[in-house]
């Protein structure tokens, strides 16, 4: 049985980390023989250069803390390798002010560099990937992700963090191919998921996203990390005490009798309701019976679309550059969105620096929220 430890933890002073961290992640270790001798990758979410309290990325003192008892665990090669949205890993590690003390520890920082088109297996959705192979030279990968609010996927945890192994050219492809159906976007993470079986998981919820994610919501205090030897395992572990055990990735594992049993060990959080991205998941499976037309024209009746605030947007472009179906155009310094190719997927809100790009809700969406207050007025009297 999968074990999925926590333990509370509400700032990132570097002795409570180091406390904790040790607490949860010896445990989990212990599986593969601890860490000593062994090269180790850390796959941390570094979307792209932010503040260090800022939640869009790990914290960097949780990085450090971590690089520092995996050194004195007597690892014999420590690398964090991501494939960042913007900027490089060196340059963003730099920015948040670790990169010296990294050095120190002599560890070895570098973007994705080697990728190759790697068999999934032989029940994956998607038969090939075109990954980075980096995951395949070291002994033990530590797959360190943020908890995070996503507006496609609801939540991005363990295994969406795994997206970021996708060569980055590629992943404009897949949002483009797969991005108008969230099943299939979360079987991909699957099969990403099952191809490189990270070792360990590692979960930063001191202080989580909630809201507009997974670029731009609100930082709220979780106060706990989590760390299991499974990530589907963390995903559901975590996903029902945040509120939303039906999260597409869970919804299509459970469909295809991928999840894994598993026990809470620990100091386990109690139920905590975060504010999910505005508005919630589109309720498509019963889509799924109509022929494709009639759903793709539901669905743009029923799903929100981006919108701009303008007066926090500063024309840099990045949402344009980043739009999979060229659906956004530069105009007077502004995006405007063309939305009947618009697939919702939401990129251009996840790079956006600003937090410029929200959600807006359609004609339907309205008066869906409209029924549901007079449903609970009813329900009262
Ligand atoms: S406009 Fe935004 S949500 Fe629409 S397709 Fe482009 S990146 Fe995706
Ligand atoms: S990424 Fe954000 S700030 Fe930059 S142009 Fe687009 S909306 Fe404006």
């Amino acid at each position: 049985m999968n074990k999925v430890f926590f333990i509370r933890q509400y700032d990132y002073t570097p002795e409570l980390l180091r406390h904790a961290l040790q607490q949860i992640l010896m445990p989990v270790a212990a599986k593969y023989g601890g860490f000593h001798n062994k090269k180790i990758m850390i796959k941390p979410n570094l979307l792209e250069y932010r503040k260090p309290e800022d939640p869009a990325c790990v914290h960097p003192a949780m990085l450090n803390v971590l690089c520092e008892l995996l050194r004195d665990e007597g690892a014999a090669k420590i690398s964090i390798i991501e494939n960042p949205a913007v900027h490089t890993a060196p340059a963003i590690i730099s920015a948040m002010g670790i990169g010296e003390k990294l050095q120190d520890l002599q560890i070895h920082i570098a973007n994705c560099e080697r990728y190759e088109k790697i068999p999934t297996h032989k029940n994956a959705i998607f038969q090939q990937l075109e990954i980075a192979t980096e995951f395949r030279e070291h002994d033990l990968i530590i797959d360190f992700a943020k908890a995070k609010t996503h507006a496609m996927m609801t939540l991005t945890l363990a295994v969406k963090n795994l997206f970021g192994l996708i060569r980055g050219s590629e992943r404009l492809g897949w949002h483009l191919a797969v991005g108008k159906d969230y099943h299939k976007f979360a079987d991909l993470l699957l099969d990403i998921y099952t191809l490189v079986k990270p070792h360990i998981s590692l979960l930063d919820a001191v202080t989580g996203m909630e809201g507009n994610g997974p670029g731009s919501g609100d930082p709220v205090q979780l106060g706990f990390i989590a760390a299991a030897d499974d990530a589907l395992a963390l995903d559901m572990s975590v996903a029902g005490i945040l509120g939303c055990p039906d999260i597409p990735i869970l919804s299509r594992a459970a469909e295809r009798n991928m999840l894994p049993q598993y026990e809470n060990c620990g100091d386990i959080p109690a139920p905590l309701n975060i504010k999910l991205p505005e508005p919630p998941l589109p309720t498509l499976e019963w889509g799924v019976y109509f022929p494709v037309k009639l759903r793709d024209y539901l669905r743009k009746k029923m799903v929100s679309y981006p919108v701009v605030d303008k007066n926090t947007c500063i024309g840099c472009g990045l949402c344009v550059q980043k739009c999979p179906p060229q659906s956004l155009k530069l105009k007077k310094g502004k995006p405007r969105f063309h939305y009947p190719e618009c697939i919702r997927c939401y990129c251009c809100q996840e790079y956006c620096p600003k937090g410029a790009i929200t959600s807006g809700k359609t004609f339907l969406m309205r008066c869906a929220d409209i029924f549901e207050r007079l449903f609970r007025i009813g329900k009262r009297h």
